[in-house]
């Protein structure tokens, strides 16, 4: 059992001590897949300071442009959080987040994603999570330093690998299997991107959305499929109902 497919994913970090810390506890707790979406200075000494010796991860990090192609190849986004309650979506806690990566992470990539230091996470980013994780903190001070945030979560990684190496993998791989209702693939994340794409260009062809006039709309229809959270299988019927209709239109 190994942790090559959960990856931790790093947005706009502007200190790069962060990002150093960030990889040093990475690597403490077995993980070694660091992305980094437009990191605000990298490479650089601080970082290198702070991971220790765990510059390996560093350079090995891979820097992305955009948060999509850091997300290329997941099938399971996990987003984190310091606001709770104020946005609309699914939460879980750190502790259900490990045991659901290292499920899920048998099967396919797992994404871990953590935000920006002062700003967090753009609504636009969340819409392409499938959950949030919220690490439980005193209600009127909340935020974590993010590669405290990044211990946090990885220590659960860890635990949950434990207890699962511990227990009869075969029970625990059915269980698994079970728990992401069957061994069909979910739909990957540029899948998904593609078919909101197709989605959104339908729906202007059929006249029901005008962007300007419900800048919402779209926002709102990810978050249903999210919360759904599509099997492969699946999307290629809606990708084949949108032709159709696109078809009929013309
Ligand atoms: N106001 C921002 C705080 C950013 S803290 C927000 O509400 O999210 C920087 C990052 O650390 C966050 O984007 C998140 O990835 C992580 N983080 C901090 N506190 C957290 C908490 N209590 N639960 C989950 N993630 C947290």
């Amino acid at each position: 059992m190994s942790l090559n497919n959960i990856r931790i994913v790093m947005i706009n970090t502007s200190h790069p001590g962060n990002i150093g810390a960030a990889a040093r506890v990475m690597k403490n707790m077995g993980l070694s897949r660091l992305y980094l979406v437009n990191p605000k200075q990298f490479p650089n000494y601080e970082a290198t300071a702070m991971a220790s010796g765990a510059d390996d991860l560093l350079s090995q990090a891979t820097v992305c442009s955009s948060f999509e192609e850091a997300l290329q190849g997941c099938r399971l986004v996990l987003g984190t959080t310091a606001r709770e309650r104020k946005i609309q979506h699914e939460f879980i806690d750190a502790r259900d987040a490990g045991v659901l990566s290292i499920a899920e992470s048998q099967q396919h990539e797992v994404a871990l994603v953590f935000g920006r230091e002062r700003t967090g996470l753009t609504n636009d980013e969340i819409g392409l999570c499938h959950k949030l994780i919220n690490i439980p903190t005193n209600p009127d001070y909340s935020s974590l330093n993010v590669a405290s945030a990044v211990q946090i979560v990885t220590y659960e990684v860890m635990m949950s690998l434990r207890t699962f190496n511990q227990t009869d993998t075969s029970i625990e791989v059915n269980k698994s299997e079970q728990d992401i209702g069957g061994s069909e693939e979910y739909a990957s994340s540029e899948n998904m991107e593609r078919y909101y794409q197709h989605l959104q260009q339908t729906l202007i062809d059929i006249d029901f959305l005008h962007l300007q006039q419900s800048p919402q709309l779209m926002p709102k229809l990810r978050h249903i499929y999210n919360r759904i959270r599509l099997k492969q299988e699946e999307l290629n019927i809606l990708r084949g109902i949108l032709n159709k209709t696109q078809k009929l239109k013309l």
